[in-house]
Formats: C-alpha cells, structure tokens, sequence
C-alpha cells in the first residue's frame, strides 16, 4: 500500500551471494517493509531474511559516534552488559582518525611488515579495492585479505588451476536449461533459499536431481538420489562416480579431445577408486554411487553446484578438483544448462575477491608476484612499487601476531573473534595487538578488542556497486541515513589513507569504480551510469551485451585454452574420532542467522524466530545417552568447551553433531581446527572429533 511510505528505494539484499534486488519502502528514514524486485538473480522472490531481516538498521546498538579505547581499559569479551560501551570514550571524527593513523603509521615506521588488514564482504566493490589499495600502497605489502579465506578459497584455488579463472561457468539461473544437477557440500534451502527454489522447479519440471551431503539437508526432498555420506570422505565417493563414468565409457570423448589435458593421467589415476573399494570409506552403498554416475553422465547438460561442506577442509582444493574433473569428462562447461557454480556465502564474496581482497592477488586475480601486474597498479595509483611477496591469510596472520610479526590491524566489518578457527587462539591473538582499528556498525566481539572504533554505513545506508554468485554486478544503493555520526565505509578508508600520506581525492565511488576499469578485464563496457539502469554479467562483450552467463565454450582462460584433469587423492581430516572424542562435529548455519550474528541476531524477527544457541544429534544417539531434546549439553573438543541446547534431528547421522555458528554464548569456532588447506590456506571447520556430555 502506497500510504505506507513515501519514497521506496531498489537496491541489493545484504546478507547471501545470491544478490536478491529488492526495494526498501521508507518512511521517516525508517525501512517500513521490504519487497522483491525482478532482478536477474531473484526475479522478484526473497527469502525470510531479505524480507523481514533489516531491522538491524535501527537497533540501539548501532555505533554512532567514534570511540577510543580509555587508558587501562581491558581488551575483551569481559564487558559490562548493561554498559558496554563502557572502556571506551567517545572522541571526534578528526580525533579518531588521526588516532587510528598514527598507530598504524607508528607500526609502519618501524620498517617490519607489522600490519595486517582485514578488508568485508559485507561492503561494496569500491570499498573492498580502496580496502586492498591502503594495505598495498600505505604499508608496502600483501598482508590483506578477507572471509573468502574461510569461505571458497580452496574452491578458488581450484578453479584458478584448472579451469583459468576462480568465478562460476554458469549462473544458477542455467538450470533451467539442465536435466541433471548435483548438489553437494551445501545447504541451499536454508543458506542460498532463492536459488533453492531454481532448484526445486528444476525437479519439478523432471530433472534429475543427485544432493550429496553429510547432513540429510533440506533439498534432498527434491532428490532423485540422496548421497549421505561420511564427513570429509567427498574425494573418495566423487572419485568412484568418476570411476564408473571411465569403466562404463560414459564420458564425452569428442569434448575431452577438444578443451581438456592430463586425461590420461586422470583415467589411470581413477582405475584404483572402484565403488566397491570405496564403499566403506564414503559410506555409500557401490549400488548408489553407480547410479548416480551413470545419472549425471546420462545428462544431456548437467551442473554441479557446492559449498563450504566441500570448500572448508584441509583436502578442500582436492574435492573441488573431483567436482571440476567430474563436469570436465561429461563435457558439463560452456553450454546451455551447464557448468560448475559455488555458491558464494556472504553478498559481495565474490566482487571483494574480484577487487583484489586477497593476499596473493591483485584485482581480477593478476599475481603481486608478477612484476609488469605490480607497475600496471602503481602507475595507476601514481606511487612506488610494493612487496612481490604474496601476503599471509587469515589464519596465518593470526599465527603472526602470537609470533610478534603482526602488531597492527585494521579490520573493516570482519568478526574474527567469532569467524576464525580456534577462535579462542585468534582472541588472545586479537588482544596482543599494539594497535587495532576496527570500523563496524555494532560493537562487535572483534570491536571489543579495538583501541580505536570507527562507526560506519549499513549496506542500506551508502551507495556501491556489489557482484553476486552468478558474476551479476549491481547498483547498491541507500534508503535512509546513517545514524548520528557514522560514515560510508568508503568516507573513512579515504580520510585514513590520507592521514597515512596517501594521495587519495576521491569524492565518490563512482570515482573509485573508473579507476577500477583501468586495471580490470572483468569490468570491460561495465560503466557505472550503465550499472544506474541495469544489472550487468561480466563478462560483457559490448556496451549493449547484458553480460555472458555462461562461459568458457569456445575454451578456457588458461595457457593452451585448455582445462586440466588434476586428480586427487584421499586425504585424511586432520583429526579423527577417538575413544575421548567420539563424534565428529560438522558446523554451519541456520536460515535465520546470518553468520556470525551481529546483524540478523539484531533483527526483531530472526532472532524471534531463532532466539537461542542450539545443536542437532539423532534421537537415537540422544536417546542412548539419556539425553532429552531441550537439555543442554557440553561439546568439548581439543581446543575447547562450549554448552549449547540440544535438539533431536533424523537429519544429523548418528556419530555427528551440527552446530550452526552464528551464537556467541556457544561459540562453534572455540571448537574447531585451525588446521589449513595446502593451497587455499582455507581451515578445516567442517571436521572436529568432539565429546558430547550432558551439561
Ligand atoms: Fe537475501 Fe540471499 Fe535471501 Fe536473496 S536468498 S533474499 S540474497 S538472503
């Protein structure tokens, strides 16, 4: 009703890469409601969270002014609840700025590489390059990155191998041209819940739908064939799949021949992963994972879309390897109905990774170590080179701090003292810093540990451009103003470089986005008055072209045009159940709660909906145990002890727990392994051996 408001505004939804348009009824500078909008990903759907999550925006919470740390004052989660605010006072833009400078260019002074950054995928595309910008151009290294590193980056690093480039071949959206699908390692009803219903039309019109997953997820509803199998065996059930598709000649020939390389090696490879023998390790009956071979290699167009249940182990590079084998021998790229899509987690994953938020890449993924990349940027940025070392990641900056490597950080809407692994480490790490700049809308658990807070925009309150899972770039904008003294991500980043003696004149993000398109392909006849009107798909091959949905099928941005079979064997997880930790604790999230909390627990709905920390067991094994559903119980693995109520879920196989992440009063990550995946330095959250006791 149109008297309900008086201006409405189209903009992105905040919180999943699955980049929703949407459109915010305002009134009185307040988000009223919120409706879908026919963008090119949603085609006007949105889920609980795009609906009626945002009221986050005005929650009493929210920082409005700059505040400095008072002498002494303890850095902590040990704060008062009725005060929280409490060791800091409250100082001037001009005050703040000069602090969090001055400590930063103290650290820098000492000519060691002392500071770190961590830049968001929570802000825009603008925000995240002038982010990586600062750390390279202020600071003279690499030492940047973001939540990719927990998220897909060994999806990335696999991608990037063997195929040539870290984005997806397809938009979800092209499964309304497959006939077969798999679904693996992810949630998407409850995590990606638009796409999810892509997905389900798919079924319904008779596609063939194979859902792999540890978990009996939601989408397995919709399945064809329901693949359960054991936590961290995805090498070992995707390479008998793979084993069929050789032994029964089921693969494309004519497509191997044209654009792969290293087949041989890949089918003498597969000759030792027959279903039989690899029964007992995935836990899949060798029936099942033969007709789910012979399902997908069947398919006429077929893709494979996955999440952190396949990214985040320390063999995560080697299970996206399988997937990108698997739809590279059933000629599954570069055709209608096609193609291999991770979905991205948080709303602008994909465009901060794309801007260059990551140690060892500079926007569009071009290599610090490669010299002629380097003068390309800095003649640009009209300043000396930088370090041609690739910078250290999220887990290792936090080993680098305990080691007195890293003294300094300045962290932009990332929660590391909830998000990293064994956080308890990455606390203690957080509290050795000699100076932390954290810029945030909440006082979140990472801000509890600033010497300097700068309060900044929520996404509906600022203006940038944001690239979602399918490569779409879009056109944020804002619907309401900034409470009291808080300033767009963007504002503060410049007003910092230039206390650092940065020469930085931007005066709005249309500014930085020109500069952007001089050093990035991706953006070629992207423009920002294009991106006014419309959304855009990069690549774009005209100022009138919407963009490629899918690519790569006249071959791949590799060497030879050619992408790679790279097998993979099985590696272990890091640790396995014992006699003292019999379980295997697998966490992720929940449709409700988005991350680690700080906004959708601020959201009046949500969090009513979903207001407590909880888990899930059998009943059976709760049962077992004497353990009723409502109880509450402790979960201790080796690096430490969280109580959290428990609820009975058939979904949950009977020797593991699923702990959703986004609750601080039972924090998952106190409980998980910071052990790294080789090549995408990504952590192993999906796998801990843990004890369960009745609290
Ligand atoms: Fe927002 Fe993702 Fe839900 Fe769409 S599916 S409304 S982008 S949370």
């Amino acid at each position: 009703d149109s008297k309900d408001y008086d201006r409405e505004v189209t903009s992105v939804c905040p919180f999943c890469g699955v980049g929703c348009q949407l459109s915010f009824k305002v009134k009185d500078n307040k988000i009223k409601y919120v409706t879908g909008v026919d963008g090119p990903a949603n085609e006007s759907r949105l889920c609980v969270k795009g609906r009626f999550g945002f009221d986050y925006i005005d929650h009493p919470h929210r920082l409005t002014k700059p505040l400095i740390r008072r002498a002494d004052a303890p850095k902590g989660l040990n704060v008062d609840p009725g005060n929280p605010l409490s060791h800091f006072r409250e100082a001037s833009w001009e005050e703040a700025l000069d602090f969090a400078a001055r400590g930063l260019a103290d650290l820098r002074a000492q000519k060691g590489s002392y500071v770190a950054g961590f830049g968001s995928a929570k802000c825009s595309n603008e925000e995240a390059y002038l982010f990586q910008k600062l750390i390279r151009q202020g600071f003279g290294h690499n030492n940047v990155d973001h939540c990719t590193r927990l998220c897909h980056a060994s999806s990335v690093s696999a991608l990037l191998e063997n195929v040539g480039s870290g984005a997806v071949t397809a938009t979800f959206n092209e499964i309304e041209n497959a006939d077969v699908a798999i679904v693996i390692g992810c949630n998407p009803i409850e995590n990606h819940p638009v796409a999810a219903t892509y997905f389900k039309q798919f079924t319904k019109r008779g596609g063939k739908l194979i859902v792999c997953d540890p978990r009996g997820v939601g989408m397995g509803r919709f399945a064809t064939h329901r693949l359960q199998f054991k936590p961290g065996a995805d090498v070992s059930m995707l390479n008998a799949m793979m084993h069929v598709i050789v032994e029964e000649g089921l693969y494309d020939q004519a497509y191997i021949d044209q654009f792969t390389e290293n087949w041989e090696e890949m089918k003498a490879h597969l000759a030792d992963y027959s279903p039989e023998k690899m029964e007992p390790i995935c836990g899949i009956a060798a029936g099942e994972l033969r007709d789910a071979a012979r399902t997908f290699a069947a398919g006429k167009a077929g893709m494979i879309f996955w999440g952190m249940g396949v990214s985040q182990h320390i063999h995560g590079t080697d299970n996206s390897r399988c997937l990108i084998s698997l739809a590279l021998m059933t000629g599954n790229v570069g055709k209608p109905g096609a193609g291999l899509h991770p979905l991205r987690g948080q709303n602008n994953v994909q465009g901060a990774s794309d801007a260059g938020l990551i140690p060892m890449f500079l926007p569009d993924y071009q290599s610090v170590t490669d010299d002629g990349v380097r003068s390309a940027f800095t003649s640009v940025w009209n300043s000396g080179d930088f370090s041609n070392q690739k910078g250290l990641t999220v887990v290792e900056i936090m080993h680098a701090i305990h080691d007195g490597d890293i003294r300094g950080m300045y962290i932009l809407g990332e929660n590391p003292a909830m998000s990293d692994p064994d956080v308890d480490h990455a606390r203690a790490a957080l509290a050795m810093l000699e100076h932390l700049v954290v810029q945030d809308i909440f006082l979140t658990e990472t801000a509890n540990y600033a010497d300097v807070i700068l309060p900044a925009s929520a996404w509906a309150e600022k203006t940038g451009t944001v690239t979602n899972t399918n490569r779409q770039v879009q056109m944020g904008r804002p619907a309401v103003a900034p409470p009291g003294q808080a300033k767009e991500d963007w504002w503060i980043e410049v007003e910092l470089a230039r206390r650092l003696g940065l020469d930085w004149n931007y005066s709005h993000p249309s500014e930085v986005f020109a500069e952007m398109k001089r050093n990035m392909k991706s953006l070629d006849n992207i423009t920002w008055a294009r991106l006014e009107g419309e959304a855009v798909t990069y690549p774009s091959l005209s100022p009138e072209d919407p963009g490629q949905a899918i690519v790569f099928g006249d071959g791949f941005p590799r060497a030879n045009k050619r992408a790679r079979f790279t097998p993979a064997k099985i590696v272990e997880p890091d640790e396995r159940p014992d006699a003292d930790y019999p379980f295997v604790l697998i966490t992720g999230r929940q449709l409700e709660h988005w991350h680690t909390g700080s906004m959708t627990r601020r959201a009046s709905v949500l969090d009513a909906v979903e207001p407590e920390a909880n888990c899930s067991m059998h009943p059976a094994t709760l049962r077992a145990m004497g353990i009723e559903p409502g109880d509450m119980i402790r979960l201790t693995t080796r690096r430490g002890s969280v109580q959290v109520m428990v609820r009975a879920d058939r979904a949950i196989a009977q020797d593991n727990v699923f702990l959703p992440f986004a609750y601080v009063e039972a924090a998952a990550n106190i409980l998980t392994n910071a052990a790294l995946d080789p090549y995408g330095k990504i952590p192993e959250f999906k796998y801990a051996a843990v004890k369960v006791e009745k609290a």
